[in-house]
């Protein structure tokens, strides 16, 4: 992490955000998102998924929207893959991290990418094999997201032990960090509390632990208050809060990004990220996705008066 940083924030819009989204987010207008973000001090985007056309349509233009964010020095390209052949596209463009995502709930995982858990695992065994054969290769961070860790549509409650088991699995295979994924918006704070406190007394202090929440149910923000209570340091968010459920008609995506920065920054930690700059990103986003509600606070009522960022207090 940066080091004139407390809290990294990771954009996921352009992925998480889009990835449901039938009307096509046209190439010019995410190139343009991603530029407006970095200016406003974003330090990590996540640019698009690497599964084929016939999963999604938003993401024919990979390649050449990472290769346009890669120009923007500082900023730090990510991109999800989803097996071997999404890997195998994304290793060449020289991004810095893949991301990679299984679910701990083994029906949501079976609806999802179609095979069991430990399938998912022994295909991030070969990305990292992939990854370890290169020097180039090698460059790039690997990451791990724990889908449906905190509760599943299909399953309901999940069991928190399963989550460290598939922690320490996707660990010993080359992860070089971890995300716990509330993909479906279940968690509360005392449950993200718990699972944090199961996961560093299981895998150590060292290793990197992000949190990836979404705001279903209305208790995004409040979840990460509780992360940040267990020492997590890493949120990805989504600007506006795009990208619904599919499951669930008219309901809220990813935490707003934007109130996100507004809560850290008024809690006095600092993000790198000017606020007013990352408001104005949402015009981008709204004549990109013209049929899209753009949800977020922060961005309808205005700061508080007198309210003084972490960036600027320091
Ligand atoms: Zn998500």
């Amino acid at each position: 992490m940066r080091a004139d940083i407390d809290v990294a924030v990771c954009e996921v819009g352009l992925r998480d955000g889009i990835q449901g989204i039938d009307q096509f987010f046209p190439t010019d207008k995410k190139k343009a998102w991603i530029a407006a973000e970095a200016a406003a001090g974003v330090g990590e985007i996540e640019v698009c998924s690497f599964v084929p056309p016939s999963v999604s349509g938003q993401f024919v233009d990979c390649e050449e929207v990472i290769a346009d964010a890669l120009t923007h020095d500082g900023l730090s390209v990510s991109a999800l893959v989803p097996n071997l052949r999404g890997a195998e596209r994304g290793f060449p463009t020289g991004l810095h991290k893949l991301s990679f995502v299984l679910s701990i709930s083994e029906s949501h995982n079976q609806a999802n990418v179609r095979c069991s858990r430990e399938e998912s695992l022994d295909r991030f065994r070969q990305i990292a094999e992939l990854r370890d054969s290169s020097p180039e290769n090698k460059k790039v961070t690997l990451a791990v997201g724990l889908a449906t860790a905190l509760g599943c549509t299909i399953e309901g409650q999940v069991d928190p032990a399963d989550v460290v088991r598939t922690a320490e699995k996707a660990l010993e295979y080359g992860a070089d960090e971890l995300s716990v994924a509330d993909t479906v918006g279940y968690a509360n704070p005392t449950q993200v509390r718990d699972v944090y406190r199961l996961l560093r007394r299981h895998l150590g202090d060292d290793v990197v632990l992000g949190a990836h929440f979404h705001d279903t149910r209305g208790l995004g923000l409040a979840n990460v208050h509780a992360a940040l209570d267990e020492g997590v340091r890493r949120f990805d968010a989504s600007l506006a809060g795009l990208g619904g459920c599919p499951f669930a008609p008219g309901a809220s995506g990813n935490i707003v990004m934007d109130d996100l920065v507004f809560m850290l920054e008024a809690m006095g930690l600092k993000t790198g990220v000017d606020l007013d700059a990352l408001v104005a990103v949402r015009e981008i986003v709204a004549a990109g996705l013209p049929d899209e509600p753009l949800l977020g606070a922060i961005a309808k009522a205005g700061v508080p008066k007198g309210f003084a960022a972490a960036n600027v207090a320091a």
